[in-house]
């Protein structure tokens, strides 16, 4: 059985100008330890899917849809019920998250703090399972004392980590991970993530906007574009054989580790993605696309199947592509 189940998630945010659609009808699923990737340009609505999915978004977000962890639906589980829920299930290691942490507490109180709030330890088992967590993220275990500005970005963020494990949760919610950290310690980070969940069987949801990094740490990717999901499958074969434009444009063009310039827009893809309050009509993409047929503008998309265990929503998975007006003028006659 899937341990998460999204069934058409829509995210909505009141702003005083009006709603801004963030997350538009995402249907995804993810077995008991599996990662998924999910990737897409700044703005398609990555974070806020992935706050969604433990109710961490702020009072004017609407969200609707299904959001199932094991089997109960998350977005009408009672308060308390949530609580428990929220790391002991799940836990999030969030966007720039090694700035979250208190600056002026001790990083042992704070690894410790999880497992005492939930009763899932007494002081003396806390200071055991902090000391464990600790040489399990490759801190020694004095590194405890010490306080956050003691601590390099690196370090910071595998203390992060360390508080996410610290309840053994089912499934980690990374977003960006390790966006701010530099490229060594990216990769080092990378690494032990991918040897935690593997070694303690956790499934992942790691959101990024490297589609190369996810390739290489999930075992299934989504691509996000204005709130949709418009392709999914199996992570190698999205990488090296997209079937959307949009996710072959991500991967032909996936951007430089470490340049700024490169987060914003990838490289050989024409034009901005759309305002979320103006979406295209059609196909969100169709203005940006270079296979667009002139019906993309008007006709309504799916994610339509496109080979084994993937889904893609762009008409040229169809057998049968072109409509009547996409046809030049007298052809068929
Ligand atoms: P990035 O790669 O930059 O982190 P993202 O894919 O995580 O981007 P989100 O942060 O989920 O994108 O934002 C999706 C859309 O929702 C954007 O148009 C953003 O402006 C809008 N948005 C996000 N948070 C709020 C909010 N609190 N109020 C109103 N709109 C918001
Ligand atoms: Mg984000």
């Amino acid at each position: 059985m899937s341990l998460l189940q999204l069934r058409d998630v829509s995210v909505t945010y009141r702003v005083a100008s009006g709603e801004v659609p963030a997350v538009r009808g995402v249907s995804l699923d993810l077995a008991a330890g599996q990662a998924l990737g999910v990737a897409g340009e700044s703005g398609s609505g990555k974070s806020t899917l992935a706050m969604a999915l433990l109710r961490l978004l702020p009072r004017d977000a609407r969200v609707t849809g299904e959001i199932l962890l094991d089997g109960e639906d998350v977005l009408t589980m009672k308060w308390g019920r949530l609580r428990a829920v929220r790391w002991a299930s799940a836990s999030v290691v969030f966007q720039g998250a090694q700035h979250a942490l208190n600056p002026v507490r001790r990083i042992d109180e704070q690894i410790a703090e999880p497992l005492l709030v939930h009763g899932k330890a007494t002081a003396a088992q806390a200071r055991r399972r902090v000391a464990e967590l600790l040489e399990q993220v490759g801190l020694p275990a004095w590194r405890g004392r010490n306080y956050p500005h003691e601590l390099s970005g690196g370090q910071r963020q595998r203390v992060m980590i360390a508080m996410a494990l610290a309840c053994s949760p089912r499934l980690i919610i990374a977003d960006e991970p390790t966006t701010a950290l530099d490229v060594m310690i990216q990769a080092q980070v990378l690494t032990l993530i991918r040897s935690l969940i593997a070694e303690h069987g956790i499934s992942m949801i790691m959101i990024s906007h490297d589609l190369s990094v996810l390739a290489s740490m999930c075992d299934r990717l989504a691509v996000m574009y204005a709130g949709q999901v418009v392709e999914h499958g199996p992570s190698r074969e999205v990488f090296a054989d997209a079937r959307h434009p949009y996710s072959r444009a991500l991967s032909a063009a996936f951007p430089t580790v470490g340049d700024p310039a490169s987060r914003l827009s990838p490289r050989g893809l024409a034009g901005d993605p759309p305002d979320p309050m103006h979406l295209p009509s059609g196909c969100s993409f169709h203005p940006r696309c270079d296979v667009a047929l002139p019906s993309c503008a008007s006709r309504p998309i799916e994610l339509w199947p496109a080979g084994e265990g993937r889904r893609a929503a762009c008409v040229h998975v169809l057998p049968d592509p072109a409509l009547p007006e996409d046809l030049p003028a007298g052809s068929g006659e």
